[in-house]
């Protein structure tokens, strides 16, 4: 039988954990590879390139768009873009395995409504809003002014879950993992 690559993706307000529970399907399962997106923001100390993103030139990106080259691309914050490659679509089902991606929710939206029921999209749900501050205030990474950007727009994101194909209530991080890894299961095996 041929193989039908498929998409899994995972979004979630930030701060919600979600790149915790796609590192954990990565490591449990070896038939799906992570999406690799490009991005013109700053890289982080501990970020390395070509695996954790793409970071390219505004100018750069922007060439991209022109090209068509983007399956989905977000403004993400403001002056921030973040985009899924063809390309990188290609080469991973080329070498035989489903996609997994951590993308904000509208890039998420993006790639549902362009491959439909060959793509299943996860919405990681904070156990309260309250909660999700408090892990984006520990999380450390961002000045006072990229927090705020970030807390205002997963506010915002909190309002989309029903467009999307599943729910997780991200309580106990161990359960979460164990729950997405059979709803991925389920959708895979159909
Ligand atoms: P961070 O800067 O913390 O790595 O990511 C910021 C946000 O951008 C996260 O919600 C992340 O999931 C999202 N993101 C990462 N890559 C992409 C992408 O290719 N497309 C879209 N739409 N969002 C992305």
């Amino acid at each position: 039988m041929e193989f039908e690559g498929k998409l899994i993706v995972v979004t979630a307000p930030s701060g919600a954990g979600k790149t915790t529970i796609v590192k954990h399907l990565l490591q449990k399962f070896d038939f799906i590879d992570f999406s690799v997106s490009a991005t013109t923001r700053e890289k982080r100390a501990h970020e390395i390139e070509g695996m954790d993103y793409f970071f390219i030139t505004t100018e750069k990106f922007k060439q991209l768009i022109a090209d068509n080259a983007f399956a989905e691309y977000e403004m993400v914050y403001q002056d921030q873009y973040y985009g899924t490659l063809m390309s990188e679509i290609d080469r991973i089902w080329n070498s035989g395995k489903h996609i997994i991606f951590d993308i904000d929710v509208q890039g998420a939206l993006t790639l549902k409504r362009k491959f439909k029921e060959r793509c299943l999209t996860i919405f990681i749900k904070p156990p309260s809003k309250e909660l999700l501050i408090k892990r984006l205030i520990q999380r450390k990474t961002e000045s006072p002014e990229a927090l705020k950007k970030r807390i205002d727009k997963a506010s915002h994101e909190l309002s989309f879950e029903s467009l999307f194909d599943y729910v997780l209530v991200n309580d106990l991080l161990e359960i979460s993992c164990k729950e997405a890894e059979l709803v991925t299961q389920r959708f895979l095996n159909q």
